[in-house]
């Protein structure tokens, strides 16, 4: 359903079970061993196709994106951007080593390394970057030489749907990547528990992300995580104030706040404070809040029903929690408003890290302005959380702006811009409860998805004995 109209159906697709997800893995066994054997560079042509197709039919897919998942129209498009960059950025990636030659210690003798895919890969994504994370995980996937069952989230089947249609138009083999839709502990319980599947790549929640890693872990299985974040923007008081709000105000009210990199936190130094919450108070209460198919809108609907119902419940939270609720804080339900998910842009202000809606992610346009007095406080809050994705300085000082860079614990830093708008050819993940250790996208896109086999090559014909004394 659309979640800017309720009415609108968008599709209807199947709920598919493990009776599906089994035919799927063993169309993916047969696909593999071919795939495998297919030179790199000529895996990435079919990549490379696959991105050319996604750019002819950007506008299409932008529009069927914000029908299905709400975001408005320029996002969606940048949304099947970052699917176009992450393809031409892997399929050049057919043509670079993919191992080393290494010095032996012995005479006449030599190694090397190379990856080797690991085999049938699970791929199970969330619905908020319906066609750029697919990518982010499909993409490399494939140029390892991996065969793929794909189980997208519920609220976005159909971009999923045209994403692989696009793969196979490309000349992908049949059975190199395989759809299943269905719901999350069915479809994608199914795919975790396979044992025909040697590797689960997830994005989603910390809570799913949990019971994912736990079962993984039992069986032995690789698993990339990429979960949560309560990412943050510290402000001090030589910042350009300006330019720190529009940034505050994209960072936690674009795509509705439901991106894992959102800044639902926003730490503020003393001096410009009332300054910094007056402009972004005046800027929430201007956004025009709306169906994302129309270009005047600025912010979308929140996903669904539930999610609208939990981002309310936070509201609740932060005001029982005695945080003071500058602006928003309901459910917009005016006839312009009310077939649709809407939620009007929130802003708390007076929030102590102890609060929850300074820990818990609420994905949704709600934010929490944090007061603190120094650079050395703004930094103990901003590393307050469990997680560990993306937090952002603004400030004129050089000094303090590379001590940020080393003393917040995230695995993305901006410094004079906000907590989202990560590029595809730099390594994409955090650290603490935001994952567990793996990056996508970047230079090492390709370690999620393969394996290092480590080759010797003794050619003295004589036995050698690597690390005996001989002498
Ligand atoms: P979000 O809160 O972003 O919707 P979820 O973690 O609930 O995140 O869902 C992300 C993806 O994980 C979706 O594709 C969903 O269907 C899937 N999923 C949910 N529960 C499970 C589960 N128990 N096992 C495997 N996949 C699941």
């Amino acid at each position: 359903m659309n979640p800017a109209d309720r009415g609108d159906v968008v599709g209807r697709f199947p709920r598919s079970d493990k009776a599906d997800l089994d035919d799927a893995v063993a169309a993916a066994e047969k696909a593999y061993p071919e795939w495998r054997r297919t030179p790199p560079p000529e895996r990435g042509q079919i990549i490379l196709r696959a991105a050319g197709l996604l750019k002819q039919r950007k506008d299409e897919l932008a529009r069927l994106m914000t029908r299905e998942m709400g975001k408005v129209l320029k996002e969606a498009g940048g949304d099947v951007q970052e699917a176009i960059d992450m393809g031409e950025f892997i399929a050049g990636m057919g043509r670079r080593p993919f191992g080393e030659a290494v010095p032996s210690e012995l005479r006449d003798k030599i190694s090397f390394t190379w990856r080797e895919p690991i085999g049938v890969v699970g791929c199970i994504t969330p619905w908020n970057f319906p066609i750029a994370i697919p990518s982010w995980k499909v993409f490399p996937a494939l140029m390892a030489g991996n065969a793929v069952v794909f189980k997208p989230a519920e609220d976005t089947p159909l971009c999923a749907l045209r994403f692989v249609e696009v793969l196979a138009e490309a000349g992908l083999p049949a059975g190199v990547v395989n759809l299943v839709h269905g719901l999350g502990e069915e479809a994608g319980g199914a795919l975790v528990e396979h044992p025909g599947v040697r590797a689960i790549s997830f994005t989603g929640s910390a809570e799913v992300g949990r019971i994912i890693a736990a079962r993984c872990g039992q069986l032995l299985k690789r698993v990339a995580l990429e979960l949560g974040g309560k990412n943050a923007i510290v402000v001090m008081d030589d910042a350009d104030i300006e330019l720190a709000v529009e940034g505050a105000q994209w960072a936690a009210f674009g795509t509705s706040g439901q991106r894992c990199t959102a800044a639902s936190r926003l730490i503020v130094q003393e001096r410009v404070l009332t300054d910094f919450s007056e402009l972004l108070r005046s800027r929430a209460e201007k956004m025009r809040v709306g169906s994302g198919l129309d270009p005047e809108v600025e912010m979308g609907p929140v996903i669904n029903r539930k999610q609208l119902e939990r981002v309310h419940s936070y509201t609740e939270v932060g005001v029982a929690e005695r945080a003071k609720l500058m602006t928003g804080g309901h459910i917009l339900d005016d006839a312009a408003h009310a077939s649709g998910n809407f939620y009007a842009p929130t802003v708390f202000t007076d929030v102590t890290p102890g609060m929850r809606i300074a820990q818990e992610e609420i994905f949704g346009p709600t934010t929490a302005i944090m007061p603190v007095a120094s650079f050395e406080q703004a930094i103990e809050y901003a590393n307050s959380t469990a997680y560990g994705l993306s937090l952002a300085i603004y400030t004129r000082d050089v000094n303090r702006a590379f001590k940020a860079m080393r003393e917040l614990e995230s695995g993305i830093v901006y410094v004079n811009a906000p907590t989202i708008g990560a590029e595809i050819q730099t390594p994409f993940g955090g650290v603490k409860n935001t994952g567990n250790g793996h990056r996508e996208a970047g230079t090492g896109a390709l370690d999620e998805f393969s394996e290092w086999k480590s080759i010797y090559v003794d050619y003295s014909g004589r036995l050698q004995k690597a690390q005996i004394d001989t002498a």
